[in-house]
């Protein structure tokens, strides 16, 4: 499975080691603790607020998903807060970048 085809096409694919467990990130066909073939999974999604900064009216920020993996995205609508819960809700690439718009959850 080709992660960045997936996620062009709004899937965000986690990629799991099935001994150990561990999520690589960035996603890579090999676990990068013991050399195994890595799985592929749809993420849930789910992940919290570490950081955010705010440009332009719009919250960028890096989540952390499913515990283990960061990434920067972009709140579509209200005010951010640290640990606030996140879900991804568009993924894809714009000039060879990842990017993901994310939406607050209550
Ligand atoms: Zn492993």
């Amino acid at each position: 499975m080709n992660f960045e085809s997936e996620l062009k096409k709004g899937n965000f694919l986690i990629s799991e080691c099935p001994q150990c467990k561990k999520t690589t990130w960035p996603p890579s066909e090999f676990c990068n603790q013991c050399l195994g073939n890595n799985t592929w999974r749809k993420s849930s999604g789910m992940g919290i607020i570490i950081e955010f900064s705010k440009k332009e009216n719009i919250y960028f920020c890096v989540a952390e998903i499913e515990d283990s993996i960061k990434i920067m995205g972009e709140i579509d609508s209200g005010v951010p807060e640290i640990g606030s819960q996140i879900c991804i809700i568009n993924c894809g690439i714009t000039n060879g970048n990842y990017f993901f718009k994310l939406k607050l959850l209550d």
